[in-house]
């Protein structure tokens, strides 16, 4: 069975990424979900709070699902970290054989050109792209740059495929998003207002206790 895996700053954990992984997990049929909070992350402004907080909420956050896993790879490391190096440390340490599954949103998909060395990509681990039901990727995929058109008419295939094959494919699954953002909460937090039902109560509850996000 493929494992999954789903980067971000995770500034802080909450609902939409969870849910996101929870239904990857039904839908592509995963054994597991790698959760890989970024440490310097390349594409964007440096995280809000430190990698030991940002990692120990996506710990509190997934303690109750066993499918979920905290990996720390990227957070000891100190210079930028790209996507294609942390695939080539999984595919070294889980095998050649292991069918990986990179797991991102319809958005992030569009953008994928711009990732370090892209199209190592997709000889290192398939790509599961979650999309709005009704707003697909098959309709948007024309705004891409030609490149990425071409892999995605290649390579687009069946949730099958993803244990029949280590790496290669692209998967779109319909996935409804919660209108929830790491920004809306730190927005949240910093005007004093309530960030319950966005996120676990108890990644809640940490932010408080350590006074995390009280200026934007
Ligand atoms: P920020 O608001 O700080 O930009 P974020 O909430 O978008 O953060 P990230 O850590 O950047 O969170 O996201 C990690 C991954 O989770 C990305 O692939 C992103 O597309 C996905 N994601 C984030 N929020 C949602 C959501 N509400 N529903 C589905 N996927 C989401």
């Amino acid at each position: 069975m493929p494992v999954g895996i789903l980067g971000g700053t995770f500034d802080p954990i909450h609902y939409g990424h969870l849910r996101l992984a929870e239904e990857m997990l039904e839908l592509a049929r995963l054994r597991q979900i790698r959760f890989i909070p970024a440490g310097t992350p390349p594409h964007r402004d440096l995280p809000q709070v430190s990698a030991v907080h940002r990692s120990a909420m996506v710990q509190l956050a997934i303690a109750d699902q066993p499918a979920f896993v905290l990996d720390g790879r990227e957070i000891q490391r100190t210079t930028p970290c790209y996507t294609v190096d942390t695939l080539r440390e999984l595919r070294a340490e889980l095998g050649a054989a292991q069918p990986l599954c990179l797991l991102m949103g319809g958005d992030a998909f569009l953008q994928l050109h711009s990732w370090h060395e892209w199209e190592q990509l997709f000889e290192l681990a398939h790509i599961v792209v979650g999309y709005r039901p009704g707003f697909t990727l098959e309709e948007r995929i024309h705004t891409a740059m030609p490149q990425l058109q071409s892999h995605y008419q290649q390579r687009l295939c069946a949730v099958e495929a993803l244990s029949q094959q280590p790496a290669g494919g692209i998967v779109e699954l319909a996935i409804p998003k919660l209108e929830i953002s790491a920004t809306l909460i730190r927005s949240r937090v910093a005007e004093n207002r309530s960030i319950r039902y966005l996120l676990p109560n108890a990644v809640a509850d940490y932010i408080h206790q350590h006074h995390l996000y009280t200026t934007c």
